[in-house]
């Protein structure tokens, strides 16, 4: 009898274990993961892991809200990391191509890094030349660490920071939440959100440099893109628009069916010479006062299948072409990051817009809450 019970018991007891394993178990292949991955500033740096149940894994961490890897399948089934960047966090200490970052608080160019808001002159960090370039020099959006916490309930992590009155120049206390979900139809979903106790100019954007054939595998110019815009910014000799709303009609930015990004990319157009490449921002096609989210573009790699799809709730993107890239840079497994290697889907505002009264503004105010939502689907064909 006793050595009955004793079977009895030690069986159940297995059973609830396996039970316990199996619940781990599900929840390291679907979910988020939280491990630690470094210090900056005396402040601890995790990196958040999400999967989902096609196995496609996001990894961010809370330094620079920079998002570390992305794997998606191709059309056999084959995962590969389609984002350039580094395997440890000092990698990204300095990250002079802002790779994988959140950028603000001005994403993008602000001309002789000044503007005007509400009679008062403000002076801004130059670090591009004569400009200002994705929210000044020091302690920018992809160089501090952010608070973080994993989402309940949904595959997530919510990334906050206060910018505090009078950073890098900018007036008033500003606090951002930056959201990434990873959905199970594919799609990493980013949310911004800000509020602030003064009125200043806000552009925030994420910077990662997409190949779609797999980090470090050669230069992006075959891959094909749609981009879904009908104009773009043209820009002078220091990238900042001139104002103008140019149509793409008849010219190498028009990209309103897909074409392969090297087509033209070393035309002799004037755009594309001052940008050394594509480094534009293009006006998206949305109707009158529409503000939800639209298709910004769409990426195809012949060779791998693979698909990109970039919605927002943005006015504009900014499409970069990674010209600045030189060989300088070793990533991840050793691989070189040349020219052209990777590009960028920056949805924004249009750059320098403090300083275009007619461009959409950019600036929020106290009581005013500021959201804008991106999405990167992924899938293969
Ligand atoms: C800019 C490029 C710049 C790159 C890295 C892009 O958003 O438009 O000119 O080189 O970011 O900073």
């Amino acid at each position: 009898m006793m050595r009955k019970q004793l079977v009895l018991v030690t069986y159940l007891c297995a059973i609830a274990s396996s039970g316990l394993l199996l619940a781990q178990s599900s929840k390291q292949n679907s979910g988020v993961q939280t491990q630690p991955f470094g210090s900056r500033d005396g402040r601890p740096v995790n990196v958040y892991t999400l999967t989902n149940s096609h196995r496609v894994e996001v990894r961010a961490m809370n330094y620079g809200g920079i998002i570390l890897s992305i794997r998606v399948p191709d059309r056999k089934g084959q995962l590969a990391d389609v984002v350039l960047g580094h395997e440890k966090m000092e990698g990204y200490i300095p990250n002079p191509p802002y790779f994988g970052a959140i950028v603000g608080r001005y994403a993008n160019r602000i001309a002789n890094g000044t503007f005007t808001l509400d009679g008062k002159t403000y002076t801004l960090p130059k670090n591009d030349g004569p400009n200002t370039l994705h929210g000044g020099l020091t302690r920018t959006f992809d160089k501090v660490v952010w608070d973080a916490e994993p989402l309940k309930g949904k595959t997530g992590v919510a990334f906050s920071y206060l910018s505090k009155d009078g950073e890098e120049g900018f007036p008033g206390n500003l606090k951002v939440k930056v959201t990434y979900t990873l959905t199970d139809s594919n799609e990493l979903v980013i949310d911004y959100e800000a509020t602030t106790d003064k009125s200043t100019p806000i552009n925030v954007s994420q910077h990662s440099y997409f190949n779609l054939k797999g980090e470090g595998n050669g230069e992006i110019l075959d891959h094909e893109i749609l981009i879904n815009a009908d104009r773009f910014t043209p820009v002078d000799k220091t990238l900042i628009p001139t104002g103008e709303l140019r149509p793409v009609k008849g010219t190498p930015f028009d990209f309103t069916t897909s074409t392969k990004i090297g087509a033209r990319i070393d035309d002799n157009y004037e755009q594309l010479v001052l940008g050394h490449g594509y480094d534009h921002n293009w006006v998206l096609n949305r109707k009158d006062k529409d503000t939800g989210l639209v298709l910004a573009a769409r990426v195809y790699e012949p060779t791998t299948g693979r698909v990109l799809e970039v919605s927002t709730t943005q006015p504009g993107v900014q499409f970069y072409t990674g010209n600045f890239l030189d060989g300088t840079i070793t990533g991840k497994q050793g691989h070189v990051y040349k020219r052209r290697y990777g590009l960028c889907l920056e949805t924004q505002h249009f750059p320098d817009s403090p300083n275009h009264p007619d461009f959409p503004s950019t600036i929020l105010k106290p009581g005013e809450k500021f959201e804008q939502k991106t999405v990167f689907k992924f899938s293969a064909k």
